[in-house]
């Protein structure tokens, strides 16, 4: 199938599915199996499940793929990969357990790690000429922040330092790192991909077959394998994770909207609203801004706490990506333990007047 010509809503849900053969069942079936005839063991070789989640993913982001147990197992894996001592770039605010692998990693004496601010493009440039590796996360955790992926891409197209990207809060629909010359574009599939809030899994692509191949011995080494029924369930949840997106951006951007222009919220975080100082840049290479964001009360931390008591609609709970809305206290800086009024929520699929009226009343509702 010529995917390369079919938008990336066709591809989720083509991608994946094997030939054509009069007979062969449309969904690659789930096969649990750890050995098969022969010699291959799953995993040292992978399972049929996998691969048939690995191909849907890789082609989407144009590359070769490789699938773990979690997200975090797939950030650890191109870790593992890189020589004794390397020289990473992380970013001074993301998802916290990404900053601890990290921190832990440089504490051990396996890397030496510099933070930047990846959304200063110039910062972010400098620190990396000479790195070993790049680590950017967009849009970042959880302020919903900008880093200009595409010049970063570019300006450091001849230098040796490899950039990998979390994509998460993006999914492949919205933004496909490769494509600007990122080495290595990483996803927690248990959010978006998944969507429905009932698996972990991660995945990795590339481009270039030797990396692919060192995750691959990664992935067997630490045995971070993913589960025959998780990859299963993540495919079957690509295929309607175009429309889940959609539905949830639209929704976003309206909630954004209508959090900015009320008085009891200081900030919203959205790059969908133009005033965003992320709002350029994602126009400029992202296909939409996402179903995540974030907000800020004049109230401070008690009124958010009574703000996320007081949602029906909304469920109180950690995690992202899935078809019902998720609302969350949030550190206002990564590391603090100092009480903020930051508030994140991850727009589900719901009817967005709902998401609005919940919202609404669980601002104004008066505390005690
Ligand atoms: C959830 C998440 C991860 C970790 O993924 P798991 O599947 O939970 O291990 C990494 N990065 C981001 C941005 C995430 O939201």
């Amino acid at each position: 199938m010529a995917e390369d010509r079919l938008h990336t809503s066709t591809v989720a849900i083509h991608a994946g599915r094997g030939p054509r053969s009069h007979g062969a069942p449309l969904n690659p079936p789930l096969s649990l199996s750890s050995n098969f005839y022969g010699s291959d063991y799953a995993r040292e070789q992978g399972s049929p499940t996998w691969v048939a989640f690995e191909e849907a993913i890789g082609t989407l982001e144009g590359g070769m793929s490789v699938a773990f147990a979690s997200g975090i197992a797939a950030t650890t894996a191109i870790i593992e990969t890189l020589p004794a001592r390397a020289r990473v770039v992380g970013p001074a605010a993301g998802y916290a357990w990404t900053r601890s692998l990290l921190s832990e990693r440089a504490s051990a004496g396996r890397i030496t790690l510099d933070e930047v601010d990846t959304c200063d493009t110039e910062a972010t440039l400098r620190a990396a000429t000479g790195a070993d590796l790049l680590w950017l996360e967009n849009p970042s955790n959880p302020l919903v922040a900008i880093a200009e992926l595409d010049r970063i891409c570019a300006a450091l197209r001849d230098e040796p330092v490899r950039i990998a990207v979390d994509s998460t809060f993006a999914t492949p629909l919205l933004q496909r790192p490769l494509e600007f010359g990122a080495d290595f574009a990483m996803h927690s599939a248990s959010k978006f991909i998944g969507g429905h809030s009932d698996l972990l899994l991660g995945v990795v692509s590339t481009r270039d077959r030797a990396s692919a191949q060192k995750l691959r011995h990664v992935r067997a080494q630490l045995g971070a394998t993913p589960g025959a029924l998780e990859s299963w369930l993540a495919l079957r949840g690509l295929r309607t994770m175009p429309l889940r997106v959609e539905a949830a951006q639209r929704s976003a951007l309206i909630l954004a909207q209508r959090l900015s222009a009320h008085p009891a919220v200081s900030a919203v975080h959205y790059a969908g609203l133009p005033e965003d100082p992320g709002h350029e840049a994602a126009s400029r290479f992202m296909d939409g801004y996402g179903a995540m964001l974030s907000f800020e009360l004049h109230g401070g931390a008690e009124h958010a706490e009574d703000v996320c008591a007081n949602v029906r609609v909304f469920i109180n709970a950690k995690s992202l990506g899935g078809v019902e809305s998720l609302i969350d206290r949030r550190a206002r800086h990564s590391g603090s333990s100092a009480p903020s009024s930051l508030i994140r929520i991850s727009v589900g699929c719901e009817n967005v007047e709902d998401l609005w009226n919940d919202l609404r009343t669980a601002l104004e509702k008066e505390t005690k």
